[in-house]
């Protein structure tokens, strides 16, 4: 991999950007793990930000799991929803991510006991409130836990459809790819696009590419979150290209899982060659110790851009988010701003 092109660090940090597959439990850095902790002391969970930090450095991916289902722990009530979904989106404004759809798993919330009108409007009150406060405009995408099967699939569906809060705008579908093939989850899918919200489901980042297909064909995917297999079939990169479905790209994330085995041999550039629209993204950012800035720097690197490139790559997103026209238009324009701004 050739190393940064002098420069392009500090281009990176002041890139107004626009993030479309980010975990909402999952981006919980060391920062609001110790706050949600501090409301919760009889918990175990460390409240020294020092000592989060060091058990959030990722090891392996088991270790990942491990915390994740500890900041799952912590989320008892309403307010610990709006205190993590507001400082999530501080943590994405220091930044500069001016947009972000994030991916919400009200099912892991509601089966803890956290009544779902109650959740809805938790992050509704943190939405309004990022936008107001921070600049940050967020959207939710409420996805189904894969792993809990059909009865998380019929109640995300219902949350999604009739207690459907203001920003959200996509249905996704995360959790283990083998044993759960998606096809199953079709109805589910079908009854949320008929309500108009858009198809993200994960798919392709543990399986093979036909894992991508059903994606495609059985839950009508508009942007495939990881779709890192596709890169073994060219039949599926033409078509991803073809029909402009964008990929969700998340690098760091995909070494960590083992879904690809180095950043080195990461299929993003057979992706761009193959005409397909990638899009650069964290997933669960503390937890992978990484955020978006790092991972647009990797995504340079492997790519080999310069300051233009990187202006590109973040009007790929703008491109791919589901914004209103007037929106992306304000944030292509912010974007070609700080190109124009940057000394050549
Ligand atoms: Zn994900």
């Amino acid at each position: 991999m050739p190393p940064l092109r002098p420069g392009l660090e500090a281009f990176i940090a002041g890139l107004p950007k626009a993030e479309l597959h980010v975990h909402h439990v999952g981006s919980a850095s060391p920062r609001i793990v110790a706050e949600l902790a501090s409301r919760h002391p009889g918990s175990g969970v460390p409240q020294d930000p020092d000592a989060l930090r060091e058990f959030f450095t990722f090891r392996d991916f088991a270790h990942f799991i491990e915390v994740y289902i500890t900041v799952v722990g912590l989320i008892r009530d309403a307010e610990d929803v709006r205190l993590l979904t507001y400082e999530v989106a501080r943590d994405m404004a220091r930044q500069n991510i001016r947009y972000a759809e994030l991916t919400v798993t009200p099912h892991s919330s509601v089966t803890r006991g956290i009544p779902d009108v109650a959740f809805m409007e938790a992050i509704e009150d943190a939405r309004t409130a990022a936008e107001r406060d921070l600049g940050v405009v967020l959207r939710w995408c409420f996805d189904i836990p894969g792993e809990l099967g059909l009865p998380a699939a019929e109640e995300t569906a219902r949350m999604a459809c009739e207690l459907r809060p203001e920003g959200l705008v996509s249905f996704g579908l995360g959790g283990p790819e083998i044993g759960w093939p998606r096809p199953q989850f079709k109805p589910y899918f079908d009854r949320a696009i008929a309500e108009g919200l858009r198809s993200v489901p994960h798919a392709g980042e543990t399986t093979g590419p036909e894992t991508v297909w059903d994606a495609l064909r059985e839950l009508r995917a508009e942007r495939v979150g990881h779709g890192t297999s596709a890169a073994r079939d060219p039949e599926l990169l033409a078509y991803l290209a073809e029909h402009r479905v964008p990929l969700e790209v998340c690098p760091t994330s995909n070494v960590a899982t083992r879904a690809v085995p180095s950043l080195a041999g990461h299929p993003l550039r057979r992706f761009v060659e193959a005409g397909v629209p990638v899009t650069i993204n964290s997933d669960d950012p503390p937890m992978f110790s990484t955020d978006l800035n790092t991972e647009y720097a990797v995504a340079a690197r492997l790519l080999d851009l310069d300051a233009a490139g990187l202006a590109g790559l973040a009007k790929n997103a703008v491109a791919a988010s589901f914004l209103d026209e007037a929106g992306k238009a304000r944030l292509n324009a912010e974007i070609d701003a700080h190109l124009a701004a940057w000394p050549r």
